[in-house]
């Protein structure tokens, strides 16, 4: 950790340690600071400060004050909110995809991809929030008319959203739209890598007339988010981010019982089944374990291919790896970016050695464009074969590292897929529906795809089971999560 540079000295922005209640906080010389990288190029490109446990206090404290206004507000006046915050992210996406693209280097289409789903997630709230009915009290039947029994859904509170690096704007959307609609305010602690974006969010959802307090920000690493979880006024802690950091946030919201809800890391498989169409299938399995680098919670990094398919398989995933140019985003054909930063390309490259030395083989890797030299690139590997103990076959590894396994019947893909405490997600690759169905019933993930691509859609719920998380973000049970149900009960009159 850095002192903090003189402001704006080497021509790189000084993000302040804090927004409270409207207000810029900047930390003062006592407090620490980390650099901003450009992914792409290693140069430093700003500073993040970083709050003190006084600040968060603050910010905390700003939350509980806005938050009787707030939860009285109508969800209808809520949902104009998120749809006007909808409006300008999107009438601002070139810039904000632009930002994505500085900081974590990620390739135009995959920045833009998260601006746009982000819009989508903030008007999907906003939608659910027109609808009245959801926000009403109901009548619960109960077999005594003289008695009127009635369940409401109620904010929880002040929410603390606690939020990684790989997407950010993304994961911070999926927890602020449904909290805001809830009519929770909110602490949100982004990570202090990828920072940028999530300010200017921020400075949009002010724009579009979010009162003061109703969210806040704290910056800084891990120190930031365990005083902000372990706050005695926070209600919920909304986190996503390792499992084993997920395990110390629920610890601590032990304490108070706090509400939580936690997204953590995966092991997911793709399987193809024999009269799977291979293009397909490649195309599905390069999506699957190489999109944003590999650095996504869903990697589907452990790839199961039926025997009589391996060696076609192989020799079509070799050359479509072999073609994927990775690049700094301005390249011509960029299609994957660099690892976000030196530490998370040195953990990587440390996890291959290691699984090497373990005895995993290295199929093939892809190459690095010219343009390389400098950022925190990684070409991708594939291993065959690894033992079933082989960490690159057990552990998260957040990288462009995937996992080649054949398996000879659907129950030994099963077992396999399923040999993991992580269920996030999986991909099944078949022409065949009953086996399909199959699948997506014996399969122990939070969302199977079959034949298709990773799509998300805010609709559909995301979350996985074991140690890949407890709770669901997006759809109805999303915003569910941040309201408590409440009944009562009483004589009729
Ligand atoms: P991380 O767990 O190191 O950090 C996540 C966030 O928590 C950061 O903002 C960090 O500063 C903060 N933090 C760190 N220590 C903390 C503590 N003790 N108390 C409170 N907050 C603390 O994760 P990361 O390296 O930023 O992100 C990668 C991880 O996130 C991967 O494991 C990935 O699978 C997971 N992830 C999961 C999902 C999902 O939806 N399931 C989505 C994206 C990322």
């Amino acid at each position: 950790m850095a002192t903090i540079p003189e402001r704006h000295s080497d021509n790189a922005f000084v993000l302040p340690a804090a927004t409270v209640a409207g207000a810029t906080i900047r930390a003062t010389n006592a407090q620490a600071c980390s650099p901003i990288c450009n992914a792409a190029s290693g140069e430093t490109i700003g500073w993040q400060e970083h709050a003190s446990e006084a600040v968060v206090d603050r910010a905390v404290h700003a939350a509980r004050d806005a938050l009787i206004a707030w939860r009285h507000t109508t969800p209808g006046a809520r949902g104009k909110l998120l749809r006007k915050i909808a409006e300008l992210l999107d009438a601002d996406r070139t810039r904000l995809a632009a930002m994505q693209m500085r900081v974590s280097g990620k390739p135009p289409f995959e920045a833009d991809l998260d601006v746009s789903d982000a819009v989508a997630t903030f008007n999907y709230y906003a939608g659910l929030c027109e609808n009245a009915a959801l926000f009403a009290a109901e009548t619960v039947q109960v077999p005594d008319d003289a008695l009127l029994a009635q369940r409401t859904h109620e904010p929880v509170g002040v929410a603390a959203l606690i939020v990684p690096w790989n997407f950010p704007m993304v994961t911070t959307a999926w927890k602020l739209a449904p909290a805001l609609a809830a009519g929770c305010t909110v602490v949100l602690k982004p990570s202090e890598l990828t920072s940028p974006t999530e300010h200017m969010l921020v400075d949009i959802v002010s724009e579009a007339g979010v009162p003061d307090g109703v969210v806040n920000v704290v910056n800084g690493g891990g120190e930031v988010g365990a005083w902000l979880a372990a706050h005695p006024l926070v209600d919920k802690v909304s986190f996503t981010g390792s499992t084993a950091v997920g395990r110390k946030v629920m610890q601590t919201a032990a304490q108070d019982m706090k509400r939580v809800t936690l997204e953590l890391g995966g092991k997911s498989a793709l399987i193809v089944r024999a009269d799977a169409d291979v293009a397909h299938a490649v195309s599905l399995a390069v999506g699957g374990a190489f999109a944003n680098a590999g650095q996504m919670c869903s990697a589907t990094a452990r790839i199961l291919v039926h025997d009589d398919l391996y060696r076609k398989f192989m020799a079509a995933f070799e050359t479509a790896v072999r073609a994927l140019v990775v690049a700094p985003p301005h390249g011509e054909n960029t299609a994957m970016g660099p690892l976000v930063s030196a530490a998370q390309h040195a953990r990587v490259t440390a996890l291959v050695a290691q699984g090497v030395a373990e005895g995993a083989q290295i199929a093939f890797t892809g190459t690095l464009d010219t343009g390389c030299r400098d950022g925190f690139f990684m070409a991708p590997v594939v291993i065959a074969e690894p033992a079933a103990s082989n960490v690159l076959w057990t552990d998260e590894v957040f990288g462009p590292v995937a996992c080649v396994k054949s398996f000879r019947s659907d129950d030994e893909a099963i077992t396999l897929a399923n040999g993991t405490r992580y269920g996030l997600v999986a991909t099944v690759v078949t022409q065949d529906t009953n086996a399909a169905r199959r699948y997506k019933a014996q399969l122990r993930a939070g969302l199977v795809w079959v034949n298709t691509p990773q799509l998300i859609f805010p609709q559909v719920c995301w979350g996985g089971l074991g140690l890949s998380g407890l709770g669901r973000e997006l759809g109805l049970a999303g915003l569910r999560s941040y309201q408590e149900l409440r009944h009562t009960v009483e004589a009729r009159a």
